[in-house]
C-alpha cells in the first residue's frame, strides 16, 4: 500500500508543486524508452517501418505537458530535443528523398517549434508557482519563528478547540508538554488548583470558542513538578476570517509568579506593620485621655487645646491603621462578618451626627428617614457610610451642602451621598473603587488620603450581596450609592 501510495505521488505532478526540484532524468529515460518501444513495435511487432505515425506526435505532446508541468522548462526541452531527434532518425532511416524528404524535415521543424514553446510556457508557469509557494512557506515560517520564539506562551487551536500550535515558552510556564492532538475542554492538562474571577471549570480556549468573545487577564494557580506552585495570567481571542466566522483560538500566557509572590510579601509586611502599629497608638490614645482628665483640672485653655489635638491625630492614625489591617485582611480574605438585624435609618443618623463636627461649614442632612430593618454587620455598613460621608466632606468645598437620602427600589434599600464637590472624570469612576487608587489631577492631589476606602466599601458590599457606584459630574459634585438587599420580610411590607 505505501509503494502504491510512493508511486502516485512520484508521478502525480500536483505533488511536485512548490518543491523546486528540476531534474531532467525521469524525462530523459521516458522519452527515450518511447523511442525505443515505438520501433521495437514499427520493425518488431507490425514489421512495417511506416506504421510510426501520428500517435506518437499525441504521445510526445502529452510527455511534454506532463513532464513540463512536473520538473520545468529543462524537463519539456529534454522530451522536445528527443522527439525531434527520433523524428530525424526517423527521416534517415526510412530512406525519405526528394519533395518527401523536404516535407518531412519542414514538418519536424515545425513540430519541434510548437514542442519547444510548449515545453517553455507550461515549465515557465510551474517555476514561477514553486517561487510563490516558496515564498508563501518562507512567510510562514518567518512568522511561525517569530511566535516561538515571543516572550509569551502562545497556543493555537482550530475551530474546534484542537490544538494546532504551542511555542516553546508554554513548555516553560506550564511546566509540561502539551499532549499532541490535545482538544481543549473541561479537562487540564496541567494542575489548576484555583483560577479567578471563576472557579477552574473549564479551558479559557474552550470558553472563548463557546462564547466567539475574548477572555482577558484571568489568573490560573498551577502546580508544576515537586508541587511548586505558579501563577499564571492568560488571555484567550477567537480568531476570525473577513467574513467573520471563527476559524481558530488564540490564547496568551504570562507566568507572573514573581510579580505575586512580592505582592504577598508586600502584603504581609503591611498586615505586620499594622499589628505591630495597633498596640503602641491605643496605649498612646489611653495616656492621652488619662492626660486629658488631669490638665482639665488646671483649666489650661493652652495646653487642652494641644491634648485635644493630640487626640484628632491619634484617632486619624488609628483609622489609618485600621484601614491598613482591613486592607490585607481583605487581600488575604480573613476579613470576617458578624450580621445582626438592626434598623439602617437609625446607623445612617448617628453616622451623620457623629461626623458633624469634623464638617467644617458645610451642612449635613438626612432627608427622607424612613426606616429600614436590614441583616448585615453594623461595623462595616457603619465603615462603608463614613467613608462616604468623610470623603463628601473632604471633597467638597466649605459652606456646601452633603445631602444623605435613602429609598427602596426591587427589594432592596439604596442609600446616596451627595455632595457639590470638585465631582470625578467619567473614565476614573470605575477605577476609584480598585485598591489604592487614587485620581491624580492637580486638584485631587492637595487632598490627603491613601486610595484604601472605597476599596473597602466595595469588598464590604461584595461581602453582602450588595453593590456601590458613583453618578458624577466634574466640577459640579458627586452622588455614591451603595444598595444592600432587604430581608423578606421587608421587602413585602410598604415603607412607613
Ligand atoms: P482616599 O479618599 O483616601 O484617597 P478613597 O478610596 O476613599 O481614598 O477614594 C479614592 C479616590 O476617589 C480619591 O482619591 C478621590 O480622588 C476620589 N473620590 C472619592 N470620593 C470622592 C468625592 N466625593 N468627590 C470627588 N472625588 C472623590
Amino acid at each position: 500500500m505505501r509503494l502504491f501510495e510512493k508511486t502516485v505521488r512520484y508521478l502525480n505532478p500536483l505533488a511536485h508543486l512548490g518543491e523546486g526540484n528540476y531534474s531532467i532524468f525521469f524525462a530523459l529515460i521516458f522519452s527515450v524508452t518511447l523511442s525505443v518501444v515505438s520501433e521495437i513495435l514499427a520493425y518488431g511487432v507490425l514489421r512495417n517501418p511506416d506504421a510510426v505515425g501520428v500517435y506518437i506526435i499525441f504521445l510526445h505532446v502529452a510527455s511534454i505537458i506532463y513532464f513540463s508541468f512536473r520538473s520545468g522548462i529543462a524537463a519539456g526541452l529534454t522530451v522536445t530535443f528527443i522527439a525531434v531527434s527520433y523524428y530525424f532518425y526517423i527521416i534517415y532511416t526510412r530512406d525519405h528523398t526528394g519533395q518527401q524528404l523536404i516535407r518531412s524535415i519542414e514538418t519536424t521543424l515545425m513540430l519541434g517549434g510548437v514542442y519547444f514553446l510548449l515545453a517553455w510556457v507550461i515549465g515557465w508557469l510551474k517555476q514561477t508557482i514553486d517561487v510563490l509557494i516558496e515564498q508563501e512557506a518562507n512567510e510562514k515560517r518567518r512568522f511561525r519563528t517569530i511566535i516561538q520564539q515571543l516572550p509569551v506562551g502562545v497556543i493555537v487551536t482550530d475551530r474546534k478547540g484542537k490544538i494546532e500550535f504551542a511555542n516553546k515558552n508554554v513548555q516553560t510556564i506550564l511546566g509540561t508538554k502539551i499532549p499532541v492532538g490535545f482538544t481543549v475542554g473541561e479537562k487540564f492538562f496541567v494542575k489548576v488548583v484555583e483560577s479567578k474571577p471563576s472557579p477552574p471549570t473549564q479551558s479559557l480556549l474552550a470558553k472563548t470558542l463557546a462564547t466567539g468573545k475574548p477572555v482577558f487577564n484571568e489568573e490560573f494557580i498551577i502546580e508544576k513538578g515537586n508541587r511548586k506552585k505558579a501563577y499564571v495570567e492568560a488571555s484567550a481571542s477567537p480568531v476570525r476570517n473577513a467574513k467573520g466566522a471563527v476559524i481558530a483560538a488564540a490564547e496568551i500566557l504570562n507566568d507572573v509568579t514573581q510579580q505575586r509572590e512580592l505582592e504577598h510579601r508586600k502584603d504581609d509586611f503591611v498586615n505586620m506593620a499594622s499589628h505591630e502599629l495597633k498596640t503602641p497608638v491605643t496605649s498612646m490614645k489611653l495616656y492621652i485621655a488619662t492626660l486629658s482628665g488631669r490638665v482639665k483640672k488646671y483649666n489650661d485653655r493652652g495646653v487642652e487645646q494641644v491634648i485635644k489635638g493630640l487626640q484628632l491625630q491619634t484617632d486619624k492614625l488609628q483609622e489609618l491603621i485600621n484601614d491598613l489591617l482591613d486592607v490585607s485582611r481583605l487581600q488575604t480574605g480573613k476579613l470576617s462578618f458578624k450580621k445582626e438585624r438592626f434598623r439602617l435609618d437609625e446607623l445612617i443618623m448617628e453616622t451623620a451626627d457623629g461626623l458633624r463636627d469634623s464638617a467644617g461649614g458645610r451642612h449635613i442632612a438626612y432627608t427622607a428617614k424612613t426606616p429600614f430593618s436590614i441583616q448585615a454587620d453594623r461595623f462595616r455598613i457603619y465603615q462603608v457610610l463614613t467613608n462616604l460621608i468623610t470623603n463628601a466632606i473632604k471633597y467638597s468645598p466649605d459652606g456646601t451642602e452633603i445631602t444623605i437620602r435613602a429609598k427602596r427600589a426591587d427589594g432592596k434599600v439604596v442609600v446616596g451621598v451627595t455632595d457639590r464637590g470638585i465631582g470625578i472624570d467619567k473614565d476614573q469612576q470605575k477605577k476609584i473603587f480598585d485598591r489604592l487608587y487614587q485620581v491624580t489631577g492637580a486638584k485631587e492631589k492637595t487632598f490627603p488620603g491613601l486610595g484604601m476606602g472605597l476599596y473597602i466599601s466595595k469588598e464590604i458590599m461584595k461581602r453582602h450581596r450588595g453593590s456601590i457606584w458613583v453618578e458624577s459630574t466634574k466640577g459640579k459634585g458627586s452622588t455614591f450609592f451603595f444598595s444592600l438587599p432587604l430581608p423578606k420580610s421587608m421587602q413585602a411590607t410598604k415603607a412607613a
